[in-house]
């Protein structure tokens, strides 16, 4: 039997493949499923920890249903992502809901997107709150960085109660030093809509306004039920427990070695790049991965399972500007997967933060807390130069980068899905940082 399994060992360690996968998550099984679906050759997908799915995983505890990556909803504007996993999961299988999110704005809870429900507000607060917008609408002034875009585009009172306070909490660092290109996510609105949705006292926002106007969730399973849809074709393909280390390439073969263990021709990275010790043979002086590396960060995030008193409102999720309450956001989980037990509230808090406090809460202990290290690439200003230098130096030997962390993008599931298509539908040619 030990003999076997040697054998089986050095048959699979001399196996040149067409393709190896570094990374278990989404992006990792979504491509190996191309790979399959498009019969581009051989491939396996190596993972690091015993379970597959990485920020898409459901853990089932006591009756609720955690996403630990952080609360996932699918919703997209790539008709062609949908359909594609749709095509692994049937749409049948989601429950569809209208978003309902809440702020929490100086103690009035209001839904998002906040300046379309400034009619929510009392009305001294609905006057103030307008009347700043209005001043800083009125000035055309051109943004550099995340905070000046916040003090300039939505207002010093949404600003100061809402927008920086909010992101100190998530991001726990000078937000001066975060780019703009990921602003795609937050709402897109103009003085006239704003000045019609108080008239008429609704919203009336749009998916153009906020692109998860509406949003899809399993119904059955948590979101990891996706991630299982797609890597169920793939499965047999999949090495878990595996931590790809040492990436090594042989410039007169042509041949990737993972580890002195797993060779291939081509590499698809989807972890972490800093993780990785990457040397090319005879032409290491060529190209300085250490260097770039530095220039990518991280943050790292705790999500806590919460058990409450059943809650009578609809709301998926709210966003706690407050700096006396220790989460940036929270899930009322039965809300959206009524299958889980009622009750369920599920949080989500800046990992630097939950070490501040000595990871205390004012509320007690929850039932469950997951840390993920590897949570948001820090849209930085300055990680761009680096990642474009590291995709396309890479992309000389066959390494390509993909995903949140591939590409070291804010990416959702769907953007990850989308760049998966998109690059196997044209390998060669692939446009890396044509998404925004
Ligand atoms: C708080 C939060 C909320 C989010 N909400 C949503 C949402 O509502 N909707 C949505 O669509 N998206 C959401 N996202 C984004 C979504 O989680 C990601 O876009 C997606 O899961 C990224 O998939 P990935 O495969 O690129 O990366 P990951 O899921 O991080 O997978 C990377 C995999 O690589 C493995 N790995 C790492 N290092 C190594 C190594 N050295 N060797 C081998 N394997 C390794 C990891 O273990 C992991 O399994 C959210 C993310 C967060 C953090």
């Amino acid at each position: 039997m030990k003999y076997q399994k040697l054998k089986n060992y050095m048959k699979e360690s001399q196996q040149i493949y067409d393709y190896i996968i570094i990374g278990g998550g989404i992006t990792g099984v979504a491509a190996a499923r191309r790979i399959q679906q498009l019969n581009k050759g051989d491939f396996i997908v190596l993972e690091e920890e015993k379970k597959t799915g990485g920020l898409c995983r459901t853990e089932y505890i006591n009756g609720h249903y955690l996403d630990i990556g952080g609360g996932h909803v699918l919703h997209s504007k790539f008709k062609e992502v949908l359909d594609w996993i749709f095509e692994h999961i049937p749409q049948n299988d989601f429950n569809k809901f209208d978003t309902k999110v809440l702020i929490d704005l100086e103690g009035h809870p209001i839904e998002f997107p906040i300046e379309l429900n400034l009619w929510q507000l009392p009305t001294e607060l609905q006057v103030e709150y307008l009347y700043s917008y209005l001043n800083a609408s009125g000035k055309k002034i051109k943004y550099e960085n995340f905070e000046s875009w916040i003090k300039n585009y939505l207002g010093d009172k949404i600003a100061e109660n809402y927008m920086i306070p909010y992101n100190k909490k998530l991001w726990c660092m000078d937000i001066s030093r975060l780019n703009t290109d990921w602003l795609i996510k937050i709402p897109e609105t103009d003085v006239k809509l704003i000045l019609k949705s108080i008239i008429e006292r609704n919203s009336n926002f749009t998916e153009k306004v906020v692109s998860h106007k509406s949003f899809y969730y399993p119904k059955y399973g948590g979101f990891q039920s996706v991630f299982d849809a797609i890597q169920s074709p793939v499965k047999n393909n999949i090495i878990t427990n595996y931590e790809v280390t040492n990436l090594n390439y042989d410039e007169n073969t042509k041949v990737w070695h993972i580890n002195n263990t797993y060779q291939a021709r081509k590499i698809i990275n989807t972890a972490p790049w800093t993780k990785l010790k990457i040397t090319i043979n005879q032409n290491s002086d060529k190209f300085d991965y250490e260097n770039e590396f530095k220039n990518l960060e991280f943050l790292s995030n705790v999500i806590s399972l919460w058990e409450r008193e059943p809650y009578t409102h609809k709301a998926h999720w709210m966003y706690l500007p407050n700096d006396n309450v220790e989460q940036h956001r929270e899930f009322y989980i039965h809300n959206f997967a009524p299958y889980s037990k009622p009750g369920g509230v599920m949080t989500d808090i800046n990992r630097k933060r939950w070490l501040e406090f000595n990871k205390k809460w004012k509320a007690g202990t929850p039932m469950y807390e997951h840390e993920n290290i590897y949570s948001y690439p820090l849209p930085t200003t300055i990680y761009k130069e680096s990642m474009k230098k590291i995709l396309n130096f890479s992309k000389l030997y066959n390494l390509y980068g993909l995903g949140r962390w591939g590409q070291w993008q804010y990416f959702n599931t769907d953007q990850c899905v989308k760049q998966v298509l998109d690059f196997f539908d044209n390998e060669n040619n692939f446009e890396y940082f044509n998404i925004f």
